[in-house]
Parts: C-alpha cells; sequence; structure tokens
C-alpha cells in the first residue's frame, strides 16, 4: 500500500480521535448477561451489571436458547456453505420464516444475515425511479443506505413530523410518484421514543402509500404477543424488518415479513439474500427456541416492563432527568458530553456498566447516557444501579 495513502488513512484517524469521537471496545470475559466479567485490570470486583445491551428478554444466554443451538448443531450441522437458492435451506429456515409472518400477522417472511441486510435489501427491488420513499430523519443507517441503493426519489421529514411527513408525502405526490413507501423506525434507540404508527398509518391511507417499519427495538417485547409496535398500537403496516441480534436472542440474523408478493419478489431479487450465505442452523434453531418462548408466555415481557417502570421511577425519584416514554430504552439527559463521559466512566469503576452517547449520535447539548432494562436484570441489582447512580450524581453535580 503507498505511503500517501496510508498518510491519508492516519490523518482521518487522527481527526476522529481529536473530534473525541474513537470509539473503544471493552472485551467481556462471559456470556452477555444481566452481569457480565470485565478485566480485572478494569475493576477490583471483575464482574459488572450490564444497562446497554439490547439483551431485552434475557435470552442472549438462556438455557431454552443453547438448548436449541446445540440440537441444531448436532442435527443439522454447523454451516451451509450456500446461499438459500443453491442448496442452503434447510426444512427449519422454512420453519422460522412461517413462524416469523405468523407472529407478526403477514403473509410470509424471509430471512436475511442481519437486518443490515434486510433494510439493504428491501427497497431496491420493490421500488424504481418512478416511485418515491418519504423517510424519518433519524432512521437506522441500514434503512438510509438500503434507500441510497434504490433508484426512487427520496423525501426526508423531520423526526416523527407529522405536518412534516404530510407535506414531503404531498410533494412526492405532486412530483408523480407512482408508487410511495413511508419508511420509519417503530423505534427512536436514542430516545426510546415510538413511531407515532396510528398517524402515519392515517397518511399513509389519504395519500396512497405503502408503510415500511424497522422493529429491531420492539419485536418480542412491545405489543400483544411481542409482536411489535404496529400490534402495541393496534395497527396494520404493510412491511416489518426485524432482527434477531436483539430481543430474540441476540445473536445474529434479520428478516422482512409482509404480503405474499413482496417476499416472493425479495426471494428472487433481494441482494443480500442472492448473494450471501444462509444463515447456520445453530441460530435458527434458537430462533424458533425464542419464539416458543415469547409465544409461550407473557412472563418474560411482564418482568421487562416491570424491571422497566422500577428503573423509570427509581431514576425520576432521585431527581435524574429522564426522555419520557414507556419502552426499556431509558435515557438520562446530562447534555454535556463531557457529562456523559465522566459519569459514564464512574459508574462502570462502581460495578455499573452503561454507554454515555453524544454528538453526532445525538444532538448537540443532549448528551446522555442510554439505560437499556431487561428481564433478566433482578430488583436487587437495580437498587444496586440506582445506589450507584446517586453517588455519581451527587458526585458529578448532577444531583443537589
Ligand atoms: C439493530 C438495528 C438494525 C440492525 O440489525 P442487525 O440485525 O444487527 O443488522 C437495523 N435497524 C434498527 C432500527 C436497529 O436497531
Amino acid at each position: 500500500m503507498s505511503k500517501k495513502f496510508i498518510n491519508h488513512l492516519s490523518k482521518t484517524l487522527a481527526e476522529i480521535e481529536n473530534d473525541g469521537l474513537t470509539k473503544f471496545e471493552r472485551p467481556i470475559h462471559s456470556p452477555q448477561g444481566a452481569r457480565v466479567q470485565v478485566g480485572k485490570e478494569d475493576l477490583d470486583q471483575g464482574s459488572v451489571l450490564n444497562l446497554c445491551a439490547n439483551n431485552y428478554l434475557g435470552l442472549a444466554n438462556h438455557r431454552d436458547l443453547k438448548a436449541a443451538a446445540r440440537t441444531g448443531l448436532e442435527e443439522y450441522g454447523f454451516g451451509m456453505a450456500s446461499v438459500r437458492f443453491i442448496c442452503g435451506t434447510q426444512d427449519i429456515h422454512l420453519q422460522l420464516e412461517r413462524r416469523l409472518a405468523t407472529l407478526l400477522n403477514k403473509d410470509d417472511a424471509i430471512l436475511f444475515a442481519a437486518c443490515f441486510d434486510a433494510n439493504g435489501g428491501l427497497f431496491e427491488p420493490l421500488l424504481g425511479a418512478n416511485d418515491g420513499i418519504v423517510s424519518d430523519a433519524l432512521n437506522h443507517a441500514s434503512i438510509i443506505d438500503g434507500i441510497r441503493l434504490c433508484k426512487a426519489k427520496r423525501y426526508r421529514y423531520a423526526n416523527s413530523d407529522m405536518q412534516d411527513l404530510e407535506k414531503q408525502l404531498k410533494q412526492a405526490r405532486e412530483d408523480g410518484a407512482f408508487n410511495l413507501m413511508i419508511a420509519t423506525d417503530g423505534v427512536f434507540s436514542m430516545d426510546g421514543y415510538l413511531a407515532k404508527l396510528p398517524d402515519i398509518v392515517d397518511l399513509a391511507k389519504r395519500y396512497d402509500a405503502m408503510v415500511m417499519v424497522d422493529d429491531c427495538h420492539a419485536t418480542g417485547f412491545m405489543g400483544p404477543k411481542g409482536a411489535g409496535t404496529p400490534a402495541h398500537f393496534g395497527v396494520d403496516v404493510d412491511i416489518l424488518t426485524g432482527t434477531l441480534g436483539k430481543a430474540l436472542g441476540g445473536a445474529i440474523g434479520g428478516y422482512i415479513a409482509g404480503p405474499q408478493v413482496v417476499i416472493d419478489l425479495l426471494r428472487q431479487r433481494a441482494r443480500p439474500y442472492l448473494f450471501s450465505n444462509s444463515l447456520p442452523p445453530m441460530v435458527v434453531k434458537a430462533g424458533l427456541a425464542a419464539l416458543d418462548l415469547i409465544e409461550g408466555s407473557d412472563e418474560l415481557r411482564q418482568q421487562l416492563f416491570t424491571n422497566t417502570k422500577y428503573w423509570r421511577s427509581g431514576l425520576q425519584s432521585l431527581g435524574f432527568e429522564l426522555q419520557p416514554g414507556e419502552h426499556p430504552i431509558v435515557p438520562v439527559m446530562l447534555g454535556e458530553a463531557q457529562l456523559a463521559q465522566d459519569m459514564a466512566t464512574d459508574l462502570f469503576k462502581r460495578g455499573v456498566y452503561v454507554s454515555g452517547f453524544f454528538y453526532p449520535v445525538v444532538p448537540m447539548g443532549q448528551a446522555r447516557i442510554r439505560t437499556q432494562m431487561n428481564a433478566a436484570l433482578t430488583i436487587d441489582e437495580l437498587d444496586f444501579a440506582l445506589n450507584a447512580f446517586e453517588q455519581v450524581g451527587k458526585k458529578i453535580g448532577v444531583l443537589s
């Protein structure tokens, strides 16, 4: 590689560091869970409470999922060494697609290696140059990239701003869009806010648009049976995308669920589906086990929301400023980036693992610590974490 190019990359890295935007990865020496082992060099006790995983239902190390993964490994082998359409489809892949479609009340579903790929492959086969996509400004990077790969005309509306959405829909209609699609996250993960689906669906009807919802931070626990944000609001949307990498076990895998023709066409045309490997049997079997747990009982969801309420009201009575809401994402608002970083560092030393978020991930002056609840946390653990938040909040002057 030329010296010139290496210098160019080094300069970019230096800029990232100078801006204080370098991301560090902290090695964990245990399975994912309510409590994780970190390096002895990090911490005296070596273990911390984890309040920053997307492990909403605590399934990432659940015995049923591990048993199912073992069965998958023994009965179906380690890998498929093929894309789906050549020789990479086992009966269990079809079962999982069927089960996801049933949970989400759609005709069919199609698996991808990740939801990033599902969103990356969704738009281009469905919409062309004469069509339009109206997208929420805070949508996940994978939706933004998926839309970029598609020839449809792009319209962006301010986050959850229904007046702006209507303005953009009007504009798209004036521009002569043939087919029109609204794309939104079901839950905006920096704030834990839900998309205003009833209003969105209503506007979609009025402007003859379809609605696509990415429900990565909702499927499995929001709404009756964990069917996600449309079920939560009691509305119907056209297309749902989601992940096996969060509440449904936390490993890997994504999917799209929708009308039969949509899924049939995606199997023919979605590039990340056609040109990327089939999901490994262990992951597929564990996904089926996750759906068994999710559909079989409300227990884990109830525990998650009991924990969420306890945590939210605990932080509130200590005097912290929170983003309002009901989702297990509970952001503690701090304002300045340095404050969020100092607080996260101090909490970690006291055995509570949280992550600070600041510009450019969130708007300038709205730095925060994003906490996330899960069903595996106990009330004692939450009390321990509340105590740590109180100590640190007082020490750094956020609480009086
Ligand atoms: C996590 C997430 C994704 C990516 O999912 P993967 O399966 O990890 O690729 C896509 N969209 C949203 C809204 C997410 O939160």
